[in-house]
């Protein structure tokens, strides 16, 4: 599934292109039914896309619903299990899976005595566990607020750290990291390499955690943040890759998930347990 360093590196893909004006909506036949059951994506034709924000694993479209209308709307994305977005020039032949996909012009062209080339951007997700959605400025921020400090963000300091690990004493501290409210963005795989970098075993308790180790675990997510972000994040079953169509490759920087040896002491083979139902992957060694 995807988290914070996959979304972010497509946020700062298509970033890059924008102002977008989008020409023309194509659905697929399950739009309506998985991922815009109101039915307003097909109404972004003649809109524009000017900006792209993400908070944890969300992302954000800022738009003007015509050049005129400088009303701002949202339109949500969030990839779910499986989702992509994939820009192409080929609009004959779209991908397995393809759930909508948007015909866009850029709104500047570099040379405006050419009609500029639509590129078209298509949604992709064999699971159709993500979701689209439109939304007005209102629900924006509810869903935005809602969700804890991005972990990207300079406001994650030690401090937060010691007060979220402090009002959840009984949880485990990779249940902690893994809650959206609290901490956007880290999902399975960050919070296995979070704990490994900081010497951390994950099922310890809230009130198990030491105050010295705090200093320690928000540089860890900081490093594991890093180390996938500068790959373009991690693709395992096949399920991630950018917007180029191609996959991240910080999956043999990883220091335990799904890695054989601990990364770390380089010696002592990764442990996998369930815990709260999903694999987590530790030192036995490393992390106390
Ligand atoms: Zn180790």
């Amino acid at each position: 599934m995807p988290e914070l360093p996959e979304v972010e590196t497509i946020r700062r893909e298509l970033h890059a292109l924008l102002p977008l004006k989008i020409k023309e909506v194509i659905a697929g036949k399950y739009l309506d039914t998985f991922l815009d059951p109101k039915g307003l994506i097909k109404s972004l034709a003649n809109s524009v896309l000017f900006d792209l924000e993400r908070k944890g694993k969300y992302l954000f479209w800022h738009v003007h619903l015509s050049s005129k209308n400088k009303n701002t709307k949202y339109l949500l994305s969030h990839l779910g299990m499986s989702g992509r977005w994939l820009l192409h020039s080929d609009i004959a032949h779209l991908a397995a899976h393809t759930h909508l996909t948007l015909s866009l012009i850029p709104v500047s062209p570099a040379d405006p005595t050419q009609l500029p080339l639509p590129i078209y951007l298509s949604y992709i997700d064999p699971r159709r566990f993500g979701k689209i959605a439109l939304l007005s400025a209102q629900e924006f921020l509810i869903i935005k607020n809602n969700l804890g400090i991005d972990a990207l963000s300079t406001e994650l300091t030690t401090e937060y750290l010691s007060t979220i690990i402090e009002k959840y004493p009984r949880r485990s501290i990779k249940k902690i990291l893994l809650d959206q409210h609290l901490i956007a963005g880290i999902g399975n795989y960050l919070a296995s390499e979070t704990l490994a970098r900081a010497g951390i075993h994950p099922l310890r308790n809230g009130k198990d955690i030491k105050a010295v180790e705090i200093p320690k675990l928000k540089t860890a997510l900081f490093r594991a943040l890093t180390v996938s972000l500068r790959r373009q994040g991690v693709s395992f079953d096949g399920a991630y890759k950018n917007t180029h169509g191609e996959e991240g490759s910080a999956l043999n920087k990883l220091v335990v998930f799904r890695q054989e040896y601990c990364g770390i002491c380089k010696v002592n083979k990764v442990v996998k347990i369930f815990q709260d139902g999903r694999g987590s992957y530790f030192c036995p060694h490393c992390q106390k």
